[in-house]
């Protein structure tokens, strides 16, 4: 950790992901990128002198938040024409810009589930690029006219991604060799399709996919391994639902016609569903998506609507994903509103996107509460969002971003009453 300093900050609510109260006038100290308070303010703040002292006017302070379901290398409503048209550099920069947008959003921790590679991750963690850490799936493995086989009827390949992002296996051994190869690529999580899926041109959400006995397989495989990594299942369909659950991911993606069985099974094994509302309950505009897709949007995103909120009424392990590159960039808390819109609290849907999401990434002693000893990772929020989630919705509400103790965002305004600042 490069020296950054101290960074004291005062006049805010502390919502600390813990689901503790939250402290009204509250302060937040942090030294070389670490948290080394987070209470009540104090009259004289110990530890070495603040090299910047921040007012937040009596704004909301939260933990940087996790996007556990992205695709940042994707825009698919850019069309395909960008993407035949896109060199590599140019999508490099694109993808670079979308996760700075990301950032701004209020997400400091990612996991791409299929088109980041280690070359960026590299680069976020050097700050080549500025962005959210990144966990990375590297690609998507589902059989030959499975979710990640863009090809259409004729034998043409689809331009939804590029680049190699997408893996098709059919034997158990495609499956062994292809997930050694991940491995080898730098992926830090398995994404396997159970199930066909909303975006690929010649399946449905309801079709198998990869099979449990599979599942075990790339488990077994993993388990060779000292470091852990785990799995993420695309599963939208019931029978492919189940089959991830028992094959034994660590989470469910989707998860859209979930049933009770499902629900059971997921509870009693500790399974994460991360539902990915902000693609399943926004329908795009037909003139920009293929007509099979829209076609499929509108038909599932009634069954994730009733589905999902029965698993969250049960209390399924929820964590905060979105599936953005299927839906914009760069609005990701929308989710949060989302999340409350299907029956979660505000102060869950928080936990969702911080403390539980973090848990779920195996991320839980470093990110995800405000605690001394975890990285100062924060964002600032004019409004409580414990009483309008919404807030956190909107990029431009979100005022101030600090990554490891590091400003990366500042719109507090300078010359605000009360609110003053030392540099
Ligand atoms: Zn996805």
């Amino acid at each position: 950790m490069s020296n950054r300093g101290t960074i004291r900050l005062v006049g805010v609510r502390i919502v600390d992901g813990t689901g503790a109260e939250p402290v009204k006038d509250g302060e937040i100290v942090a030294t070389d990128g670490r948290l080394t308070y987070v209470g009540p303010r104090r009259d004289r703040p110990g530890g070495p002198a603040p090299v910047r002292t921040v007012d937040g006017g009596g704004r909301t302070v939260l933990p940087g938040f996790f996007d556990t379901h992205v695709h940042a290398t994707i825009a698919i409503e850019d069309g395909p024409r960008s993407v035949i048209a896109d060199s590599g550099s140019y999508a490099a920069y694109k993808t670079a810009q979308r996760l700075r947008a990301t950032l701004d959003a209020g997400i400091t921790t990612i996991r791409d589930l299929g088109g980041l590679d280690h070359g960026t991750q590299r680069a976020l963690a050097e700050g080549l690029i500025e962005g959210p850490r990144a966990r990375i799936a590297v690609s998507v493995l589902s059989p030959t006219g499975g979710h990640a086989d863009m090809t259409l009827p004729n034998g043409l390949l689809m331009p939804v991604v590029s680049g190699p992002s997408l893996h098709l296996v059919d034997t158990d051994d495609d499956v062994i060799t292809t997930v050694r190869k991940l491995l080898r690529s730098g992926a830090d999580v398995i994404k396997v399709c159970t199930t066909g899926g909303v975006s690929s041109p010649t399946d449905q959400p309801d079709d198998l996919g990869v099979t449990e006995h599979q599942i075990r397989l790339i488990r077994a495989e993993l388990d060779r391994h000292s470091r852990p990594r785990q799995i993420a299942a695309h599963a939208q369909g019931t029978a492919g639902i189940l089959a991830a659950i028992r094959g034994g991911v660590d989470s469910v993606e989707h998860g859209y016609e979930i049933d009770q069985e499902g629900i059971d099974l997921m509870l009693e094994k500790g399974t994460w569903l991360v539902p990915t509302l902000s693609a399943a309950l926004r329908v795009p505009d037909p003139a920009l998506v293929p007509a099979y897709l829209y076609e499929k949007k509108v038909r599932w995103s009634a069954k994730a609507r009733e589905n999902i909120a029965k698993a969250i009424a049960a209390g399924v392990k929820i964590a905060l994903g979105t599936d953005v590159g299927v839906c914009p960039h760069g609005r990701n808390l929308l989710e949060l509103s989302h999340l409350v819109e299907l029956g979660m609290t505000p102060a869950d849907a928080i936990a969702a996107g911080t403390a539980n999401a973090a848990e779920l990434l195996g991320l839980a002693d470093e990110a995800g509460t405000l605690e001394p000893g975890k990285a100062a990772d924060l964002v600032v929020v004019s409004g409580d969002p414990l009483r309008d989630i919404s807030v956190l919705a909107d990029p431009d509400s979100i005022e101030l971003v600090v990554q490891e103790g590091k400003v990366v965002k500042d719109l507090l305004p300078a010359e605000e009453p009360g609110l003053a600042r030392s540099a």
